[in-house]
């Protein structure tokens, strides 16, 4: 911690990033009306600066000079923070920008990290920046094979509601309301999403934690799990120590690193974003009524995964083979199956064309064999 210190011995100059296209539009306004006028008062040197294209945060935090700024703030959603990490962990020097305090002022549709941290208020979060209090939190780390790694501060997400999200992003000028419409639409049209899923059993009595390992050597040694029997690639096949569960489909499948799911889905108070442990919830329930009941029943309560519709486990890592065997060249192969789509030649039509989306905070990524980890505590996150 005294080492920590010494490296940003105070948050006295924060950058803030300002998302003009977050959620509906509201970052600017924000930005004026709320965090320059609490700003003013607190003595801070601050700079802000606008996001220009999409993905923008991630080079910005690519090539952020650390000498210079102490802290770095989106005001946006889980989207922009989910970019400012993966710019920051891909640099050559990750293992300093890794501990350069990072925050979130809500301006985006689902605001999951910001309404889990208690900083949904964004004169909250404004004063959060000004006092600079950080906590250590841990991500996901994911690798695809031949493709640089992606972390995840929030979640990762593979059918019902994966699909749900992305496909929502177009309505984003519907708010928070765009998960739950596109949820909705998804569930009466469900599909089911072929593959095999492997889990690595956590183990409990071993709290120790592994020296993380340089996130971009394609050769990743498995930072941060519990034991030794992390694979270490996708391609390999896992060994017997990992467990292939029974399901020959999903509809629901989430990996969630936060009890809040969106600003208005509290989904489970199971979580920390501090515990060092990575918990899945699944389901290949496929009647319409019971997936929708908890979302409509449980939505705030912190229960909603207590109704029976998902198993829900911990687990040391993940490894995701999405699609049914075969030829992977085959696009058949990566398809999933609309059972609402009845004539046969929609359903071929149906099944050949969409392979669903892998979805990670809220941002798609290549629906294919993926290898899931946990990193604890491994960045910097500014708290009330
Ligand atoms: P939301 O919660 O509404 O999705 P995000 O923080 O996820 O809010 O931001 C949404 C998207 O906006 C991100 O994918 C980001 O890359 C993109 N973005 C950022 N700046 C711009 C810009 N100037 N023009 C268009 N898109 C942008
Ligand atoms: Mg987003």
């Amino acid at each position: 911690r005294a080492k920590e210190l010494e490296v940003f011995p105070k948050q006295r100059r924060i950058l803030f990033l300002v998302n003009p296209k977050g959620g509906v539009g509201r970052a600017k306004t924000i930005s004026d009306t709320i965090v320059k006028p609490m700003l003013e008062h607190s003595g801070l040197e601050v700079t802000e600066q606008y996001t220009e294209y999409a993905r923008h945060a991630v080079d910005i935090a690519h090539k952020l000079d650390l000498n210079t700024f102490d802290a770095l703030v989106v005001i946006s959603g889980d989207g922009v923070m989910h970019e400012i990490i993966n710019g920051l962990l891909s640099r050559p020097d990750w293992d300093l920008a890794r501990r350069l305090p990072v925050g979130v002022i809500s301006a985006g549709s689902g605001n999951a990290i910001a309404t889990s941290l208690g900083t949904r208020n964004q004169y909250v979060a404004a004063l959060a920046a000004i006092r600079g209090e950080t906590a250590k939190m841990d991500i996901f780390s994911m690798s695809q094979l031949d493709r640089p790694r992606i972390y995840s501060m929030l979640l990762f997400s593979w059918g019902m509601t994966a699909d749900a999200d992305l496909e929502s992003d177009r309505y984003r000028w519907l708010g928070p309301l765009r998960f739950e419409i596109a949820a909705f639409v998804r569930m009466i049209r469900l599909r089911r999403y072929p593959g095999k899923v492997y889990v690595l059993p956590p183990k409990d009595d071993d709290t120790s934690m592994l020296p993380p390992t340089p996130p971009c050597s394609p050769d990743h040694a498995a930072p941060g799990i519990r034991h030794g029997s992390l694979l270490r690639n996708p391609d390999q096949e896992p060994p017997k120590s990992w467990r292939l569960l029974d399901l020959p489909y999903y509809t629901f499948f989430l990996l969630l690193n936060h009890p809040s799911l969106t600003e208005d889905v509290y989904f489970t108070n199971e979580i920390r974003f501090n515990d060092g442990i990575m918990r899945l919830w699944y389901s290949c329930e496929t009647t319409f009524w019971k997936i929708l009941m908890p979302f409509v029943m449980d939505q705030q309560n912190g229960k909603l995964v207590e109704r029976g519709l998902m198993t829900g486990i911990k687990c040391g890592g993940i490894l995701i083979v999405p699609g049914v065997e075969g030829n992977p060249d085959d696009p058949s192969t990566h398809a999933i199956v609309d059972q609402s789509v009845t004539s046969t030649a929609a359903k071929k039509q149906e099944i050949y064309t969409k392979p669903g989306f892998f979805d990670v905070d809220g941002e798609a990524m290549p629906t294919t064999r993926t290898l899931i980890e946990i990193l604890p505590s491994f960045v910097e996150i500014i708290v009330p």
